[in-house]
């Protein structure tokens, strides 16, 4: 990766190795007491979707602290109603503290039945609209592990947000709308701006803080931002077999005051925060049986 000019380089790397740490002791607490490690089942449909190498990361990640993950695989044929049942087994099994589905679905499956069909309290990346409504209500739910991330490594590097004028670049339900109303309850003034937005460029020339998240390479370049803004670059891009993420790396750094890299920037957060997000989970799902025992 390319070096760019004055602007604080924000590594996801060792912010994620921190809540890493912290949650390998939370998981060694919680197997101590409960008897069994936390559980996520990660539902893939067909072997080969593009998405399977982030899914094993995902596995290799909680079998390093302790999280007992395995991959429910169903036929690249799996009808529908196949993957739903599937999704409702994993709901009842006690075993089982969080479902995640591998996504882009196959065309033939419709993502409102799966989303619908996963129980809102092992809905560990937010996609369920009982969490997405919670988000959007400031109530605590389950965050979209990417939208997350976007907002978490400003907090954790210190970037002060309530106040600032932020620019959200997506409005997709997984990242654009969750970061969006993540920085609004962080007390950012939000704008979301999209395919249609008429003028891009004059949106982002006030923005503070600029969070883009469209998946288009070189969307956002240092010409266009306000100087001494901060930089949150979420897209994931193959161009010419390299990674790269929606901001012109070099020319933004010259400018923004910080700015994360892809890779090494939010991905890894993304990652780990998940990781937080199934522990919760566990510890949820103890803490309500504990209450159904007693009252039972
Ligand atoms: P998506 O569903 O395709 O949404 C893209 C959004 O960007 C849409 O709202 C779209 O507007 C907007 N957009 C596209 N081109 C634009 C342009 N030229 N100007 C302004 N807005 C534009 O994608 P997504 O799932 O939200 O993902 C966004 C990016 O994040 C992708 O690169 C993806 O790979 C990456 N991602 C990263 C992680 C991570 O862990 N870092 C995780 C998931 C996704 P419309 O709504 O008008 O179409």
């Amino acid at each position: 990766m390319a070096e760019g000019g004055a602007a604080r380089r924000i590594e996801g790397g060792p912010i994620a190795a921190e809540i890493r740490t912290a949650v390998a002791e939370d998981v060694a607490t919680f197997t101590a007491t409960v008897g069994r490690p936390p559980g996520l089942a990660v539902v893939i449909i067909g072997r080969d979707a593009p998405s399977t190498v982030y899914l094993e990361q995902i596995l290799r990640g909680c079998a390093k602290v302790g999280i007992e993950a395995r991959f429910v695989e169903l036929e690249g044929e799996a009808t529908e109603a196949a993957v739903v049942a599937r999704i409702r087994e994993l709901n009842a099994d006690p075993a089982v503290d969080g479902v995640i589905v591998q996504m882009p679905l196959p065309p033939t499956i419709r993502l409102r039945s799966v989303i619908d069909a996963i129980d809102p309290d092992k809905d560990i990346d937010g996609i369920h609209p009982l969490n997405a409504g919670l988000l959007r209500l400031g109530y605590d739910g389950f965050l979209p592990a990417t939208a997350h991330a976007a907002v978490e490594i400003l907090r954790r590097s210190g970037i002060e947000i309530a106040g600032r004028d932020a620019v959200v670049i997506g409005r997709s339900a997984v990242v654009g709308m969750p970061a969006a109303f993540l920085l609004l309850k962080e007390d950012a003034t939000v704008t979301v701006c999209h395919s249609r937005t008429g003028d891009l460029a004059a949106h982002v020339a006030r923005a503070d803080i600029v969070v883009v998240a469209a998946g288009h390479p070189g969307l956002i370049s240092g010409a266009m931002l306000k100087p001494g803004a901060v930089v949150v670059d979420v897209g994931i891009n193959m161009v010419d077999g390299r990674l790269v993420g929606d901001v012109d790396f070099d020319s933004a750094a010259g400018v923004a005051s910080a700015i994360t890299p892809v890779p090494g920037g939010v991905g890894p957060l993304t990652n780990a925060l998940l990781l937080t997000h199934l522990v919760r989970a566990a510890q949820r799902h103890v803490a309500a049986d504990r209450i159904s025992t007693t009252v039972g």
